[in-house]
């Protein structure tokens, strides 16, 4: 069957959903993000229907669809798992013309939703797709990766994934949040590890979305090695990791001939409140230092650094929310960075980088 694509402008027009169900749910969630009016009608919802979706902003009709129901709209969804049912509101919006989608039937479908890509790509039913969802911009992400969102059946995801980016799934995809804050787990490594095996199993296109590059410091080597041993097929989607996409946005060159010659990556995560990392080596003159989780260590860092013999001059920058309109940057030295982090409020993901380079932020800077 072929389509025309077009872009509906339905702000403050009446749609129709027909269902009580997940799919239900999402699809008026989509309807409300256009601005549209929306009626769900199902003599009954599912436990979890409200919540995605704001029901404040939506109209209730607990009957059962009939006919006559169809009147007044301008736009209908039929998402119920009432064969007969969807075909009912499918005629009835044929019959005056009103433009109906039955969700997974395209033969019963005038319009469909297109995915933003359509392409295809190899990614099959059974499958894991590891991806980098890049530090938060949606516009970082890799055209690879959005296709792979484009195409899932279920996205299992973390915090670090930013709420625009999470927009760009699939609207049908079921979403599991796999989230990990600070000392809070929501799931174990090793459940969220089980779980990747047994979507897979279902036969399901799987991504799995992180944040930034999924191997640097994102625990992906861990994460595909179960894959592996289980013998699950997958692939590895890399993304812009949050030093790249955070120096970019805060005008900071991570390297410059005439300041900096290596840069190196290091963890700030603490462990017995101390870092185990080999100072004498990252206190090296032109060398730029990028500590991921460094927020809780700052002290800790700052103190080992100078005690490793940099100057307490050097140049400090602490990063927080890097890439997205929330994006702020603290300019410190390693002297001053422990105190401007405790007066300032600093929220997470932050991300600190050291060395000479950062003073080129003040021409360089572009961003906000
Ligand atoms: N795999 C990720 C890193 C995961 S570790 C990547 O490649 O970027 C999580 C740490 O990344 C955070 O504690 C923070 O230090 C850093 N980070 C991720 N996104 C960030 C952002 N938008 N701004 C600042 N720091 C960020």
């Amino acid at each position: 069957m072929d389509f025309l694509p077009v872009f509906l402008d339905i702000r403050g027009q009446p749609c129709l959903v027909v269902g009580g169900g997940d799919a239900a749910a999402r699809k008026a969630a989509l309807l409300l993000r256009s601005g549209a009016q929306v009626t769900v009608q199902a003599p009954e919802l599912v436990a979890g229907f409200a919540a995605d979706l704001d029901m404040a902003r939506v109209s209730r009709r607990a009957t059962v669809f009939c006919d006559e129901d169809i009147g007044g709209f301008v736009l209908a969804i039929a998402a119920t798992d009432d064969d007969a049912l969807n075909r009912a509101v499918a005629s009835a919006a044929r019959a005056r013309h009103i433009p109906v989608n039955v969700v997974d039937v395209p033969a019963l479908c005038s319009f469909i939703v297109p995915s933003l890509t359509d392409t295809r790509l190899a990614f099959g039913g059974g499958e894991v797709a590891l991806v980098g969802a890049g530090p938060g911009d949606p516009d970082l992400l890799t055209f690879r990766a959005l296709r792979l969102m484009q195409q899932a059946d279920v996205v299992v995801y973390d915090r670090l994934v930013s709420r625009p980016i999470l927009d760009l799934v699939r609207v049908d995809a079921e979403r599991i949040y796999a989230g990990k804050e600070r000392a809070k787990h929501t799931l174990p490594q090793e459940d969220i590890n089980r779980l990747l095996v047994r979507l897979a199993r279902e036969g399901k296109r799987v991504v799995r979305l992180k944040g930034g590059d999924p191997f640097i410091f994102g625990r992906g080597g861990e994460e595909i090695d179960t894959l592996a041993a289980e013998g699950i097929p997958f692939q590895v989607v890399p993304g812009i990791t949050a030093a790249s996409g955070c120096a970019a946005y805060a005008g900071i060159p991570l390297t410059h001939r005439d300041y900096s010659q290596s840069v190196v990556f290091v963890t700030g995560h603490l462990r017995d409140g101390s870092m185990d990392l080999n100072w004498q080596a990252l206190a090296q003159p032109r060398q730029t230092i990028v500590f991921y989780m460094g927020l809780v260590g700052v002290d800790v860092l700052c103190r080992e650094l100078k005690a490793h013999r940099m100057p307490g001059a050097t140049p400090a920058a602490l990063i927080q929310q890097g890439t997205t309109p929330q994006q702020r940057v603290l300019v410190a030295t390693l002297d001053t960075l422990p105190e401007i982090v405790r007066r300032s409020e600093v929220k997470a993901p932050t991300l600190i980088i050291i060395g000479e380079v950062v003073r080129l932020r003040e021409t360089l800077n572009w961003f906000n």
